[in-house]
C-alpha cells in the first residue's frame, strides 16, 4: 500500500507511543533502568536495534530516571557489510555512538569447517566483544533488542531440545557478575516492531551477510510459533504471559518445590 510521509509518519507516532508504553511497563516491572545508567545499546542494524534505539531515547525523554544512552555497533568484518550505514544513521539522529571494530567472521571462519554451524562460536566471540567494551567503558546496562516473540521462541527451542524450561529473561546478571543486561522490548511483539520499522523507515541491515542458515530447530520452532500466531491469535501473549506465572508447585523440579517433604 502506499502512503503519503505525513500518514506514515502519523503512523509511526501513533504505534511508538503505544510501543514505548510497553518499554516503559517492562523497565518498571524489571527495574531495569536506575537514575544515572549508562546505557550500551547494541546495534546489529537489524530492525529490532534500530526500534530499540528508538524507543529507548523516545523513552528517556519522558522519564522521571535520567541515564545516558550510547549505541554500539559490532563490525565484525563480515563480507559487503555496508560500514557506513550505522555511523551515518546515528550522525543524522545526532545519537552518541561507537562502533567496535573486530574480525570475528574471519576468526570464526577459520575455525569451523565449512557446511558446519557457525552460530555458536561466532555469539560467543560477539558476547565477549560487547561484554569488555562495556567494562573498559563504564557501561551499567546492556540492552538488547530482543522482543517477546524472541522470548517465547528460546522457551520452545530449549524445552524442545534441551530438556530445560528457561528462555532468555528480561534482566539478567552475567555469570562474572560484572554485567546486567537488560531486554526492554520484553513486552513487545516481533510483528509490531515490522510495522514500526517499516513506517519509520530505518536503514535496515540484511541480517544474512554471514552466510549461515538459521539452524533448522530454530526454523522448527518459528514455524511452529507462526503457524499459532495465523490459526489461535493471541497465543504467543498467553504462552509470554505464562513465563510470568510460574507454579513450582504444579510442575515437577524437586530444586523448585521441597515435594519430600510435603504432607511430612
Ligand atoms: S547468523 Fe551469522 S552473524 Fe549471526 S550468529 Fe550466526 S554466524 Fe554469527
Amino acid at each position: 500500500m502506499i502512503m503519503d510521509d505525513e500518514t506514515r509518519e502519523r503512523r509511526a507516532e501513533k504505534l511508538g507511543r503505544h510501543l514505548v508504553y510497553l518499554m516503559a511497563k517492562a523497565v518498571r516491572d524489571y527495574a531495569m533502568i536506575a537514575e544515572g545508567d549508562r546505557v550500551m545499546v547494541c546495534h546489529s542494524g537489524g530492525k529490532d536495534s534500530f526500534a530499540l534505539l528508538d524507543l529507548l531515547i523516545r523513552f528517556l525523554r519522558q522519564s522521571r530516571e535520567k541515564f545516558h544512552v550510547t549505541a554500539v555497533g559490532l563490525d565484525q568484518n563480515m563480507p559487503d557489510f555496508p560500514k557506513d550505514v550505522l555511523p551515518r544513521f546515528f550522525e543524522k539522529q545526532g545519537i552518541e555512538y561507537r562502533i567496535i571494530h573486530q574480525d570475528i567472521y574471519g576468526a570464526v571462519k577459520r575455525k569451523i569447517p565449512d557446511g558446519k554451524n557457525m552460530c555458536g562460536l561466532c555469539s560467543r566471540l560477539r558476547r565477549g566483544a560487547l561484554y569488555r567494551f562495556a567494562e573498559e567503558n563504564g557501561m551499567t546496562k546492556i540492552a538488547l533488542g530482543h522482543h517477546r516473540d524472541d522470548l517465547v521462541e528460546t522457551l520452545f527451542l530449549n524445552m524442545f531440545y534441551g530438556g530445560k524450561m528457561k528462555a532468555m529473561p528480561p534482566k539478567l546478571l552475567t555469570d562474572s557478575g560484572k554485567h546486567v543486561v537488560i531486554r526492554p522490548m520484553a513486552y513487545i511483539a516481533e510483528e509490531d516492531l515490522k510495522r514500526y520499522s517499516t513506517l519509520k523507515q530505518f536503514p535496515v541491515i540484511p541480517g544474512n551477510l554471514c552466510g549461515a542458515a538459521e539452524s533448522s530447530q530454530r526454523q522448527t520452532v518459528k514455524s511452529l510459533l507462526a503457524s499459532w500466531k495465523k490459526d489461535f491469535p493471541g497465543r504467543v501473549e498467553t504462552l509470554f504471559n505464562s513465563m510470568q506465572n510460574i507454579e513450582p508447585s504444579q510442575l515437577a523440579d524437586r530444586n523448585l518445590f521441597d515435594f519430600r517433604n510435603l504432607g511430612e
